[in-house]
C-alpha cells in the first residue's frame, strides 16, 4: 500500500459517509426496534439521524487525526532531528555524539502498529548511531596508520584501538618475520608469547581467516585481582593480498557482537594494509643502507653511522675504535679463480668478521675489497685485540670451490678515540687508514693499531 497525502482526507470522507450511512438506515433500525413509523420516517428524524451520523462521522476524523496524526508527527520529528544531526554530523567531522538512541529515540506507549513503526525507528537509530561510530573510528584508525611506519608504535596504537572499539578486555598484535610469529604489542594478556605456540592462532595464520573461539585454552587476560580465562577470543589474521602479515587477538569476559566482529573485520584489513607499508618502508630503507653483495653497510651510510658515533663518543667522553680492513692479494685471487669466485670470498671474510663482532658494532663496505669496523667503547687494545681475532677467523677459514680450497689472508689497521690525540673523525678515518698501509708494509696477514 502507498502511503499519499491523501491519506487524512480520505479517512475523513470514509467516516462522514459511514456517518450518513448510518444516518441513513438508523430510522429503519429504530422501527425495527418498535418506535412507530410516523415518528422514524418523519423529515425531521431522518435529518437528525443524518446530521448526527455526519457529525459522528466528522468527530471521528477529528480524533483519529489527533491520536494517530500525533504520533505520526511525532515519528517524523523524530526522523527530522536525526536527518538533523546526520547533517550536524557530517560538517563536524563525524561526531557521533548527537546521535546516540539515548538523545534521538522516541519512548513507546503503545503495541499496535504505530508502536511498532516507533520501535522500528529507535532500532533504525540504534544501527545508524553503531554505522556512523564505526565509519569515525575507522577514519581515526586509518589516520593513525597511515602516521606511522614504525611497528611497535603502530601496533600499540592499533591494538588500543581495536581493544577501544570491540568491547574486548584485553588483545595482542602478532607479525611474522621471516617465518616466525613474534609479539608486537600486548595490552592485558597474561604470558603473550604463550599466544606464539597457540594452535588456534598458528590456524589462523595458516588459513587467514578470522576465528572466534567460545572456549580459549592457554590464553589469560589480566584481571583487577587475577588472571581470567577469556569467555571469547577473536583471532583476526591481519593480511595483505591473503598474506597474513599479522594477527590480532582479543579477549572478552562476555562475547563479541555481531556488529562489533563486523568492525573489527574492517580495522584488521586497514591494519593489513599498514603492516605492509611498514614492512616495505623497512626493507627499502634496508636496501638504501646495505651492500647488496656483502650485506654490510654502504660506504654513505655507514660513513654517516660513524659520524654519530663519535659525536656520542665526543660527548660522552667514551672510547670509540675503528678498523679498517683489506684484503691481502686479492687481484690474484679474482686472477685465479674468476670474480664470481672472488665475490664468493669477500662474502667468505665479511662473515668471519661479522662473527667476531659484537652487538652495537658496526661494519661497512669501504670499497672495492676494504671494509672498515666501527667499535663503540673499543681503546686501542681493544682494537688490536678484535683486529686479531678477525685476522685470524679469517685465515682459518677456507673456502671450498669445486675440489679446491681458496684460503685468504687479511690486513688491518686500527685507531681509537681519545687514546689518539686529534678531535675529527676524518682525522680518525685517516690514522687507521694510516695504520693498515703498515700493516701491509709489515707483510700483511697482521694488524697495527696507531698509537696515540
Ligand atoms: P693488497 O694485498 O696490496 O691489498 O693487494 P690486492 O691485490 O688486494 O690489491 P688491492 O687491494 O688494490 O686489490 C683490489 C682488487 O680487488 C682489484 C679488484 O679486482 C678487486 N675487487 C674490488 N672489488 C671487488 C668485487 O666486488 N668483487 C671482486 N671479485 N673483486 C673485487
Ligand atoms: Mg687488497
Ligand atoms: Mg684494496
Amino acid at each position: 500500500m502507498r502511503i499519499t497525502k491523501r491519506v487524512f482526507h480520505d479517512l475523513a470522507i470514509w467516516m462522514v459517509c459511514f456517518g450518513l450511512s448510518i444516518g441513513v438506515v438508523f430510522p429503519f433500525f429504530v422501527t425495527g426496534l418498535g418506535v412507530p413509523s410516523e415518528i422514524a420516517f418523519t423529515r425531521v428524524f431522518f435529518a437528525a439521524c443524518l446530521s448526527a451520523g455526519a457529525i459522528a462521522g466528522i468527530i471521528n476524523f477529528v480524533l483519529a487525526r489527533w491520536i494517530v496524526g500525533d504520533r505520526i508527527c511525532l515519528l517524523a520529528s523524530g526522523m527530522r532531528r536525526v536527518e538533523n544531526k546526520l547533517k550536524q554530523m557530517a560538517a563536524a567531522d563525524g561526531d557521533v555524539s548527537g546521535c546516540t538512541p539515548e538523545e534521538c529515540a522516541i519512548v513507546v506507549d503503545s503495541e499496535d502498529e504505530i508502536g511498532d513503526s516507533a520501535r522500528a525507528f529507535n532500532h533504525l537509530v540504534g544501527t545508524l548511531a553503531f554505522a556512523m561510530e564505526t565509519e569515525q573510528a575507522f577514519r581515526a584508525f586509518t589516520k593513525m596508520l597511515s602516521s606511522n611506519l614504525d611497528l611497535k608504535t603502530l601496533s600499540e596504537n592499533a591494538l588500543k584501538m581495536f581493544l577501544e572499539h570491540s568491547g574486548a578486555t584485553g588483545g595482542a598484535v602478532l607479525y611474522e618475520s621471516e617465518g616466525e610469529l613474534k609479539v608486537a604489542a600486548s595490552l592485558g594478556v597474561r604470558a603473550p608469547e604463550e599466544l606464539l605456540t597457540n594452535n588456534h592462532i598458528l590456524a589462523a595464520v595458516k588459513s587467514g581467516e578470522s576465528s572466534t573461539i567460545s572456549i580459549p585454552e592457554g590464553i589469560l587476560l589480566e584481571g583487577v585481582l587475577a588472571s581470567f580465562t577469556p569467555k571469547e577470543v577473536c583471532i583476526l589474521p591481519a593480511n595483505y593480498k591473503s598474506v597474513p602479515l599479522g594477527i590480532v587477538v582479543l579477549g572478552t569476559s562476555t562475547s563479541f557482537s555481531p556488529e562489533h566482529l563486523t568492525r573489527m573485520e574492517l580495522f584488521r584489513n586497514g591494519l593489513g594494509l599498514a603492516l605492509n607499508n611498514v614492512f616495505t618502508h623497512d626493507s627499502l630503507k634496508r636496501l638504501a643502507a646495505l651492500d647488496p653483495l656483502t650485506g654490510a653497510y654502504n660506504r654513505r651510510f655507514g660513513l654517516g653511522r660513524l659520524q654519530e658515533e663519535f659525536s656520542r663518543a665526543v660527548r660522552a667522553s667514551s672510547p670509540l675504535g675503528v678498523m679498517m680492513l683489506d684484503l691481502d692479494h686479492f687481484k690474484s685471487v679474482n686472477d685465479t679463480y674468476g670474480h664470481m669466485v672472488g665475490d664468493r670470498v669477500l662474502k667468505s671474510v665479511v662473515g668471519c668478521v661479522r662473527s667476531i663482532l659484537r652487538e652495537g658494532d658496526i661494519l661497512l663496505r669501504y670499497g672495492g675489497e676494504e671494509f672498515m669496523a666501527i667499535f663503540p667503547a673499543a681503546s686501542s687494545a681493544d682494537l688490536r685485540d678484535m683486529g686479531e681475532r678477525i685476522r685470524r677467523r679469517v685465515e682459518e677459514t677456507s673456502l671450498l670451490v669445486g675440489d679446491q680450497t681458496i684460503s685468504v689472508t687479511v690486513s688491518l689497521g686500527g685507531a681509537s678515540f681519545p687514546d689518539n690525540n686529534f678531535d675529527s673523525v676524518e682525522k680518525l678515518v685517516e690514522l687507521s687508514d694510516k695504520a693498515l698501509y703498515r700493516a701491509k708494509e709489515n707483510g700483511r696477514n697482521r694488524t697495527e693499531v696507531a698509537v696515540g
